[in-house]
């Protein structure tokens, strides 16, 4: 039961009988089946096939899969050494432009040591930099014409 499944192939708005929804998250069909009798998965069972929405199906699985899913405070990063969200080593980072808009944040985890690594908006820089020190690192060559506008 230590396994968890992927919901990144169902699609929320549509419909799937127990084994497309097993087709879909690569499980048997009977584990399906098991989570609509005894495990709380929200389906028509009024008539065969039984039908779940994929919404359901998500929520489901997100359920099952909170424990991961923890929402990462801005300047925390998911240490994948922990997997745990943490707080940058000594509350510094540098953040490396990738676009205009986004960069990445790459910071040391207290704990293990590893580095972590995190996908940020440009806009949220301020709002981390209010929480942690961070080093914003010279643009690539490349993205210094986008940083100036022209
Ligand atoms: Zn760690």
């Amino acid at each position: 039961m230590a396994k968890s499944f992927s919901a990144s192939h169902i699609k929320t708005h549509r419909v799937y009988s127990t084994w497309e929804a097993a087709d879909a998250l690569g499980c048997h069909k009977q584990t399906v089946i098991r989570w609509i009798k005894h495990k709380g998965l929200n389906a028509d069972t009024s008539q065969r096939p039984w039908l779940i929405e994929g919404r359901e199906l998500k929520a489901y699985l997100g359920v099952k899969q909170k424990r991961l899913k923890r929402k990462l405070a801005l300047h925390h990063c998911f240490c994948l050494g922990c997997r745990e969200p943490r707080e940058p080593d000594g509350k510094i980072a540098d953040y490396i432009h990738q676009t205009a808009d986004c960069g990445r944040l790459e910071a040391l985890c207290p704990a293990c040591g590893s580095i972590m690594n995190k996908i940020v908006r440009r806009a949220d820089l301020e709002t981390i930099q209010a929480k942690i020190a961070v080093t914003v690192q010279k643009a690539h060559p490349r993205f210094r014409n986008l940083l100036s506008g022209n």
